[in-house]
């Protein structure tokens, strides 16, 4: 049987950059993967890679070309007679992005010395995993002394819509149309809700989208996201809060939602149907009872601050034990872990973990939102800024949204960073590392930004806070 210093189950971000991380310190590493891809091949790189967070912003790239062209283009003074779409041509240069990628993933796990072996893990004991390759016939049994789950997560299913990956479409099946249905469906106004809406409108589609809940993306900053919610439905999608799907069915190709909104039964009709309601932790294969690793109520696996499991030699990170679930948030646990196991103090500021949802314009975030701030009855001061007050922002024609910074009203110190604009999946970085810095928006409000950038409306936030910013 080999054995080795850790084995990684699942090379997605969290498990990939683990395994790389162990490698680098001298550990001798397994990792070990599942996935097979819709030709069949085995690939690395999880859910991110393959399904999730490129080949998504492949297509929002393609479709965002698309929109500039139709919306933006003419006021450039650039003109374009009959603009034609060829998606397959979109979802051929998408799978490229993912094939590159992947591939660079299996590169980098050979140059780094890791063992790669393609299969299903599952425990046989606290550090026997067995993995069988169903495909190839095989089976193996592998050694860790010390074991890390990254098993990422799937999509959460929802009883009345059966995806079938046909007419009733999960992410997946979102992100591999090959044209744009005429009237689409979505179920959740979450990232994915908006972020393949946002694809499919730009790419021609009526998008209706129904969420259960009577807020819109409760989990950022409600300046923000009011501010969002028009700009989208100003763009065309049709987000229709409090709305609460009660059956779906399938006749001629076509999908009858009926759905429950303000007392009253209601209806759809379309031509497909995406679930978007969320994600669990994958960790179905692993046999976890055998060796009593916990999950806790919602399925996700239990750790401790030091990502171990209740088993002492297992750990977890990523998806599979929750918290955002955030490809970013997983490579840096990998990091962590690999470094307490050689030995070294490793922390990792979960409160500032940024998140961006990449329509258009971009929503991103880290920190505190104003809500958390009254709910912990921090008292604090805001500073705004608009897009549209900047050089850049009109330069470039994109000038919708704003700038947002909360900070502690007794010692200034940043508390959290809201953006709704273009690049905001870019400029939040500065925020990410004033925030874990522990800056004041003074620091930010001192420190010289380029003209014309912008990052310029991060600058003026910060001294709007201090009610002088300069172009407003
Ligand atoms: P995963 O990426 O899910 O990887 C887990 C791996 O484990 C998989 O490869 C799987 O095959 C393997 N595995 C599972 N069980 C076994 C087993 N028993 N044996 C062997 N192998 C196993 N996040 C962002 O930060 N930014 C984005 O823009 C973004 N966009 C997204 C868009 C979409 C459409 C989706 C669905 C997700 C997106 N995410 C995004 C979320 C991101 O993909 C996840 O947070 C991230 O992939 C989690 O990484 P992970 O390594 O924990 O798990
Ligand atoms: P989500 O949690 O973001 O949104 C799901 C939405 O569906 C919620 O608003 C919820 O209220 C709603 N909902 C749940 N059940 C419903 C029902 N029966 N009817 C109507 N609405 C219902 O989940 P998601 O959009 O599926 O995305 C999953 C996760 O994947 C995200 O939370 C995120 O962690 C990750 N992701 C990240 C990115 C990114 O970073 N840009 C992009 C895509 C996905």
């Amino acid at each position: 049987m080999k054995e080795y210093d850790v084995v990684v189950i699942g090379a997605g971000p969290a498990g990939y950059v683990c395994a790389i991380r162990c490698a680098q310190l001298g550990m001798k590493v397994a990792c070990i993967d599942e996935w097979v891809n819709s030709k069949g091949k085995s690939t690395l790189g999880g859910t991110c890679l393959n399904v999730g967070c490129i080949p998504s912003k492949a297509l929002l790239d393609s479709s965002h070309h698309v929109h500039f062209l139709h919306e933006q283009a003419k006021e450039h003074g650039i003109k374009i007679g009959n603009l034609e779409i060829d998606v397959p041509t979109m979802q051929k240069r998408k799978d490229k992005v993912v094939q590159v990628l992947t591939g660079g993933v299996a590169s980098l796990l050979k140059k780094n010395k890791v063992d790669v072996h393609i299969g299903t893990a599952s425990f046989s004991s606290h550090n026997v995993v067995s993995v069988k390759n169903n495909s190839m016939g095989t089976s193996e049994e592998i050694r860790g002394e010390h074991i890390v789950i990254a098993s990422g997560s799937i999509p959460i299913d929802i009883p009345i819509a059966n995806v079938d990956q046909k007419t009733i479409l999960d992410s997946t099946g979102a992100l591999s149309l090959q044209n744009a249905p005429k009237r689409l469906g979505i179920i959740g106004a979450g990232v994915i809700g908006l972020e393949m809406g946002s694809v499919w409108k730009r790419l021609g589609s009526e998008v209706i989208i129904l969420e259960a809940i009577a807020e819109f993306l409760p989990i950022a900053d409600s300046t923000i996201t009011k501010e969002a919610k028009k700009i989208l439905t100003k763009q065309g999608l049709d987000i229709r809060l409090s709305s609460l799907v009660k059956d779906v069915s399938v006749s001629n190709d076509k999908v009858l939602v009926k759905y429950e909104s303000g007392g009253e039964e209601k209806s759809l009709e379309v031509d497909k149907l995406i679930v978007a309601v969320g994600r669990k932790a994958n960790t179905t294969s692993l046999n976890l009872e055998l060796v009593n690793v916990e999950t806790d109520e919602k399925g996700y696996v239990k750790t401790d601050e030091h990502w171990q499991t209740s088993v002492k030699n297992i750990y977890a990170i990523g998806d599979v034990i929750g918290g955002p679930m955030l490809a970013h948030k997983g490579s840096e646990e990998g990091i962590a872990v690999a470094e307490l196991l050689d030995g070294q103090h490793a922390v990792m500021n979960h409160d500032n973990v940024p998140w961006v949802i990449y329509t258009w314009p971009e929503i991103a975030w880290a920190g505190k939102t104003e809500q958390e701030c009254k709910e912990s009855n921090i008292k604090y001061k805001v500073g705004t800024f608009p897009y549209m007050a900047l050089g850049r922002a009109r330069a470039m024609g994109d000038t919708e949204g704003m700038f947002k910074i909360i900070s502690d009203e007794a010692n200034d110190q940043i508390l959290g960073v809201h953006i709704l604009g273009a690049i905001a999946s870019e400029l939040i970085s500065e925020a990410v590392v004033a925030l874990e810095s522990e800056l004041s928006s003074e620091d930010l409000a001192r420190t010289i930004h380029a003209h014309p950038s912008l990052a310029e409306g991060l600058h003026e936030a910060a001294l709007a806070v201090d009610e002088r910013a300069i172009h407003i």
